[in-house]
């Protein structure tokens, strides 16, 4: 039985589920979830990553580690953690920009945080054995001082939407249609009752002057993933560089989406076959992280954050060394920080130690 009668006789039987069981069951679950089973990253499959469109932006993440490293004190041995490595090969042009300072590469341990098997291979025969793998943070032993880097991981925590009507807030619900097909539905809030989890009501702030029909969303994951990374750099130290398409300030929008072969299709259809995302919310995982007592932002623009660690020279460098190459390299330097693209729609921050000022975030408050 695929995925998708799964769930529709599970909602016939029990009833209608909130958006993020949907979205984890589509990219998780253990027979079906498009993760654990057939996540397919690149030009040729469904979606297409900053370190996949050029080698020069794990570099650049690279020269960022190795000076947040030595603003730390060059300490050995230290955690060097990526969560949600996809096919390995920011880790890998990280490890390469890493070779400008032997110390570093012999200080650094390193681990990856990965819950898809089929990309855990994927990794492996780019890295070789050199790394660990662990399936969730606290895995990765205490004890040492650590540089978190996650591209692309917060898309992947699911959000609840919530959806101004007539009567007040309500959560946007998954049940079926007349049809007997998956389909969107409302409950009401307060119908909710003490079992829908920690999260709070909509974000405060504005939110009655939106419209009827308005989509809030809200992701307790992702705020909770960012504050285990701050308890983790309270206790031992370090940092953690967070980047991914989202929003810098919070405001409505339903940025649910699902795709497959760099195409949008319908979420409702396509449960475990294509990749389901949110916008990461950087405005509440820099509150969650500062909650927990880090220093956390300013959030930048990955078009601020690459140019200002040099990816035009970068480029330039490639291009008189490949001069075959540079008008690839100019539309791959474009793709990354061209407003159009992605240097506006994605954005950077950082996590710190409350005793550390990382490069470019010396603001963090
Ligand atoms: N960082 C890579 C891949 C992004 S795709 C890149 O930029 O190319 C999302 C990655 O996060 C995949 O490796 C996926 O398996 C992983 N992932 C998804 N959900 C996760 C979770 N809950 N915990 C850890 N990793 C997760």
């Amino acid at each position: 039985m695929s995925l998708l009668d799964r769930l529709k006789a599970q909602i016939a039987q029990d009833g209608p589920i909130g958006v993020p069981e949907f979205f984890t069951r589509c990219l998780h679950d253990p027979r079906d979830g498009y993760y654990a089973m057939r996540p397919d990253l690149g030009a040729g499959g469904d979606f297409i990553t900053a370190p996949l469109v050029s080698q020069m932006f794990g570099e650049l993440i690279g020269l960022w580690v190795i000076e947040t490293w030595t603003r730390m004190g060059r300490p050995s041995p230290f955690h060097l953690v990526e969560m949600g490595p996809g096919d390995g090969t920011l880790m890998s042009d990280l490890l390469r920009a890493g070779k400008l300072d032997a110390e570093f590469l012999a200080a650094a341990q390193v681990w990856l945080v990965e819950v898809s098997a089929p990309l855990r291979a994927r990794q492996a025969e780019r890295l070789g054995d050199a790394p660990r793998w662990v399936g969730r943070l606290d895995e990765v032993p205490a004890g040492a001082p650590m540089i978190l880097v996650a591209n692309e991981l917060l898309d992947c925590l699911p959000a609840r939407q919530f959806v101004r009507t007539e009567t007040g807030w309500a959560e946007r619900v998954i049940g079926l249609g007349e049809d007997g097909e998956l389909a969107f539905g409302l409950r009401a809030l307060s119908a909710q009752g003490p079992s829908t989890g920690s999260a709070g009501p909509p974000p405060p702030g504005g939110e009655e002057s939106l419209p009827l029909g308005a989509v809030l969303e809200s992701s307790p994951a992702q705020a909770a993933l960012a504050s285990d990374i701050a308890h983790r750099l309270l206790t031992d130290g370090g940092a953690a560089l967070l980047i991914d398409y989202g929003r810098d300030v919070p405001e409505a929008g339903d940025t649910l989406q699902a795709v497959r072969g760099h195409q949008k299709v319908d979420p409702l259809t396509t449960a475990g076959l294509a990749d389901l995302t949110v916008w990461a919310d950087f405005p509440s995982v820099v509150a969650a992280a500062r909650e927990t007592g880090a220093k956390a932002g300013p959030i930048l623009s990955q078009a601020e954050f690459l140019l200002a660690l040099g990816i035009e020279a970068r480029a330039q460098a490639l291009a008189t060394a490949r001069p075959d190459r540079a008008e690839q390299i100019a539309r791959q330097l474009d793709r990354l920080v061209g407003k159009a693209q992605m240097g506006a729609l994605f954005k950077v921050a950082c996590l710190t130690a409350p005793d550390l000022s990382p490069p470019l975030f010396e603001d963090a408050t």
